[in-house]
């Protein structure tokens, strides 16, 4: 076979050798933009003969592409379009995401195989190239669903060929693992040369002092600028994530060394000593298995594709209808204006509400359900109800309902959702499940598990947002972070966005709409009512009918919108959860201001002074003792304490002012 490399660096060039050497190709031919490492390589036997991209591409059977990550992109576009259409072109690139999304829309996709063959030194070009680097170490291709299977056969005997076994996993998967295992240990390592370099001006000194283990630990500083930007600018979201990770663990040594705790530092370092388990490999490698058959079945939840549920779908899964069936011509108005819009697939009402305080409506009942079978005839749409126990699930599936979805309240409860479960055995009926009102992802998971225990696989996931503290635009907490996650352990479970519920208002609704499509939900559900004012529940986020299509009309999909994964916006979805926290936090300095002040007025009523420094001290104590539990270092407490406490004070001083007036 003809093989080209394309980049005939290390990583390139150590391929090179060995493939020629076992007889996978006959001839290599390469190319560099590096004209010197052309030389080097060709001199060294890496390659037999340079030909340019369009030679390669032309001439090849078989192209490894193993250039910077920042180019490979643009020179594998260039590739596909010139190859015939035997030919495969594999990469080796440490980030997979950003060329798996350049290339998806290509016609010759399919010809593509993303790879990424874990090993390498810190050395770089073609003089650095050896033979045997990649012998008994792991290659991960990645969705190799996309390209040709024996385009990824291909790939496969490749890296049999260099001694490699190979495991499958997603791109997204591998470039968050891979930003601990490998991208994480990079930085760390040009921050110690960093650091080191800034402290001791003096080179000479440093390579003198430097013992075996300084010289182990920033071994990787010597790695090439030109392969580790584009890396971590490519990576950057979870290169970010494991780094704040890791500066945790900083600072906690930080922390228990500057505190003299010496058993904690003990303890520490014991713990880590358990990593040499992982580096005996023995661990990573039935680690590297279990993630592996994970990505593929999603653990034990068995998830049936969209499409057996839901025929034609072009463009995101919409749910819409009253939050409650109020009476049959409001439902079947609504329903019919809705069908009218063309851009409604599922019809929903609540016919049993959960409402928070007793006498608030909760529901017309059974009645609803007959209105809902009848907007079902006339619109031919199919329906979806919140069941909450066993009877609810035997009423709608007597009365024909298509979907049911179980309700945030109900989530939260382990009895109510088993009881559904034992309800739905050798049932076949889709079935939604909404976040639990807390903020908890294994309840959540938890619940789904119940349901998928019960034989169910039609399963999907409404993320309605979380009860919150204090004042924030939304009525519920959208915290996006829970639901990526869950869709990170469930990839394939469709997961659609309740705008509704999370915003409390109408006007929120599309915005918040279209940041569930730019995260690739795959559906939306949204209250919608014929005279919104007049809603006998959930009034301020109801639309009517005309109102939710032009919602719908303005969407904007995103290049690569599937419906089926959510983008990595991991970082986006960190900073609302800070800024949710943040706005909690200062919600309750503020109640707490209030206590102070009606201290004040005791204070004031009994004559004591606004100081009293014994309470002072006591909170000091008992704060620093939680604070170490929490993580918070001493220093941290005492300068927010004192700025409360000086807080505090004004508060109090201003109220016992004022009373003296
Ligand atoms: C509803 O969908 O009307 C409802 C009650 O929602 P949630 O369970 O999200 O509060
Ligand atoms: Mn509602």
């Amino acid at each position: 076979m003809k093989v080209g490399v394309i980049g005939l660096g290390l990583i390139g060039g150590s391929m090179a050798l060995d493939l020629q050497q076992r007889d996978f190709a006959k001839k290599i031919v390469g190319t560099d933009n590096n004209p010197d490492h052309i030389d080097i390589a060709k001199k060294a036997g890496i390659i037999q003969e340079e030909g340019s991209l369009a030679e390669i591409a032309q001439t090849c059977d078989l192209i490894i592409l193993a250039t910077p990550v920042d180019v490979a992109p643009g020179i594998l576009l260039e590739l596909l379009s010139q190859v015939n259409e035997e030919t495969v072109i594999l990469d080796v690139g440490s980030t997979k995401e950003h060329i798996c999304r350049a290339v998806a829309k290509h016609p010759r996709r399919s010809q593509f195989v993303a790879c990424h063959p874990i090993a390498g030194t810190e050395n770089t070009g073609p003089g650095a190239a050896q033979k045997k680097l990649f012998d008994h170490k792991v290659s991960i291709i990645c969705n190799s669903n996309d390209s040709d299977a024996s385009a990824v056969k291909k790939a496969e005997a490749l890296f049999a060929a260099l001694k490699m076994e190979s495991v499958h996993m997603e791109a997204r998967e591998h470039d968050r693992h891979i930003a601990y295992v490998s991208h994480l240990s990079h930085i760390t390592s040009f921050a110690l040369g960093l650091t080191v370099l800034n402290i001791e001006k003096d080179e000479k000194s440093i390579f003198n002092l430097a013992g075996s283990g300084f010289a182990s630990t920033v071994r990787l500083a010597k790695s090439s600028p030109d392969m580790w930007a584009p890396i971590f600018s490519q990576n950057a979201s979870h290169v970010s994530a494991a780094l704040g990770a890791y500066i945790e663990q900083l600072m906690l040594f930080k922390e228990t060394i500057d505190e003299g705790l010496m058993t904690e530092t003990y303890d520490m370092i014991s713990t880590a000593n358990q990593i040499s388990r992982i580096l005996d490999g023995i661990e990573l490698k039935n680690r590297q298995k279990s993630f592996v058959k994970s990505e593929f079945n999603s653990g034990e939840v068995k998830i049936a594709p969209i499409s057996d549920w839901v025929s034609n779908l072009q463009r995101p899964l919409v749910i819409s209808g009253p939050c409650s069936a109020e009476t049959e011509e409001q439902v079947m108005q609504t329903c019919q204006q809705l069908a009218a819009t063309g851009k409604v697939d599922v019809l929903r009402a609540g016919i049993w509400k959960p409402r928070t305080r007793p006498n608030n409506f909760e529901g017309v009942g059974t009645i609803g359900l007959e209105w809902l079978k009848k907007a079902k005839e006339a619109t031919g749409l199919m329906t979806a109800v919140e069941v909450a126990n066993k009877q609810h699930v035997e009423e709608a599936l007597k009365h024909g309902v298509d979907i049911l979805w179980i309700g945030a309240r109900t989530t939260v409860n382990p009895f109510s959702v088993q009881e559904i479960a034992d309800a739905l055995q050798d049932v076949d009926v889709p079935v939604l499940i909404k976040n639990p009102i807390n903020a908890d992802l294994e309840l959540w998971l938890g619940a789904i598990e119940r349901i998928s225990g019960a034989g169910i696989t039609k399963l999907g996931a409404i993320h309605r947002g979380f009860a919150k503290y204090g004042e924030t635009k939304y009525r519920n907490a959208p915290q996006w972070q829970l639901p990526i996650e869950l869709k990170r352990r469930l990839p394939d479970l469709p997961m659609i966005c309740d705008p509704s519920h999370i915003c409390g208002n109408r006007e929120l609704i599309a915005e918040v709409s279209q940041q569930a499509m730019d995260l690739n939900y795959t559906g939306l559900i949204i209250e919608s009512h014929i005279n919104p004012d007049k809603a006998l529940s959930d009034a301020k986020q109801q639309v009517v009918p005309e109102r939710l299509a032009q919602i719908i009309n303005e969407l904007v999909l995103r290049d690569g919108y599937s419906g089926k994964v959510i983008t990595d916006d991991t970082l986006q979805a960190l900073r609302e959860q800070v800024d949710q926290y943040d706005s909690e936090i200062l919600t309750i300095i503020s109640q707490r201001m209030q206590v102070v002040e009606s201290i004040g007025q005791y204070k004031k009523e009994n004559n004591l002074t606004i100081l009293q420094t014994s309470r002072w001290n006591d909170i000091l104590n008992h704060s620093f003792a939680k604070g170490e539990k929490l993580g918070l270092s001493k220093d941290f407490i005492e300068k927010y304490l004192k700025a409360v406490h000086q807080e505090s004070i004004n508060h109090q001083s201003a109220v016992m002012n004022q009373l003296k007036n």
